[in-house]
């Protein structure tokens, strides 16, 4: 063999290495970004040590997470050992910071000024633990995720978040895990531990089932994978399967990204056409004529009927 046989087979070996190297992020399409509401809000269950049990095993997964902290709830029993864990939560580099009303109002319930001046009231707790930690507050999740009850309360918000820099920030998976915890906590309470392991295992599954499904329709519509944002609660449910559900994501080609990265898929720069006070996903909101009956035909694991069965018999107690 030439020298310069040699030469031309190298640079062919070097030719098919780039290749690959540059086609591999094609492996590794599916991207998510994990978002959690509520921290901080939950009572039931917590260890007695009081510690975010849940931010252990996002520190074990390595993945990041944006967190939205409803602070008003910072103020209820157990306020020092709350305010502890938020900073301990804030302070990890993994998890990026918003805000979610003081007091996790529902916006079409009442007024833009109550409204605003709620998320005034929260941001002056947030704001200065973020910027002790070098973070900063630019994200504003909707309880609920109910932006208005009409077109004028939705405008309200959208040019008030404008001129504060916030961004509104968007899902596009959700799978009623606060529903599915609900259930999951009552078999526990009852020392039902078989249906509880049926519960969460069905939460898993219609997590994977909602991701499947909006993945399809993102093909459908953009033809092309969307970086996806999932919504979950800081539950016990997310706490014992959030793990399972993350890991087998990741087993399905996933990688978990930043919320930041997430927003950089040109699809959340989309104008939002959906004046309704309904928590849907930003994927239709953007779509909602074209995606309508789409998003109708979701996957439904009819959790919320036994979840108001739930409610409804712990109502008459
Ligand atoms: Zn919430």
């Amino acid at each position: 063999m030439t020298f310069a046989s040699i030469r031309f087979l190298r640079a062919v070996v070097l030719s098919i290495l780039l290749f690959f190297i540059w086609i591999l992020p094609g492996f590794s399409q599916k991207q998510v970004a994990i978002t959690m509401d509520d921290i901080e809000q939950r009572n039931a269950y917590l260890p007695e040590d009081f510690k975010a049990t849940m931010l252990d095993s996002i520190v074990v997964l390595n993945t990041p997470v944006m967190i939205f902290i409803s602070e008003g709830r910072l103020f209820a029993d157990d306020s020092i050992k709350r305010f502890r864990n938020i900073e301990r939560w804030i302070s990890n580099p993994l998890v990026s910071v918003g805000s979610h009303t003081y007091s996790h109002l529902y916006y079409s319930d009442t007024t833009f000024s109550f409204y605003a001046q709620d998320i005034e009231r929260g941001l002056a707790v947030s704001m200065p633990i973020a910027q002790k930690y070098n973070k900063t507050i630019r994200s504003f999740r909707f309880p609920f995720n109910c932006l208005g009850k009409d077109s004028l309360q939705h405008h309200q918000m959208r040019n008030y978040f404008e001129a504060k820099g916030i961004t509104i920030a968007p899902f596009s998976v959700e799978s009623e895990d606060w529903a599915y915890s609900a259930v999951y906590e009552y078999y526990l309470s009852k020392g039902d531990t078989v249906n509880a392991s049926v519960t969460g295992r069905r939460y898993v599954n219609q997590t994977l089932a909602m991701f499947h499904y909006l993945e399809k329709v993102c093909q459908l519509f953009y033809n092309r994978n969307v970086k996806q944002i999932y919504l979950c609660h800081d539950n016990l449910i997310n706490e014992h399967y959030l793990p399972q559900i993350i890991r087998e994501l990741r087993n399905e080609g996933y990688e978990t990204i930043s919320f930041d990265e997430a927003l950089k898929d040109p699809v959340y720069q989309s104008s939002d056409q959906y004046y309704k006070k309904w928590g849907i996903s930003w994927i239709y909101r953007y779509n909602y004529q074209q995606l309508k009956e789409l998003f109708k035909e979701e996957p439904n694991d009819l959790i919320y009927t036994e979840y108001e069965a739930l409610m409804n018999e712990k109502n008459k107690q």
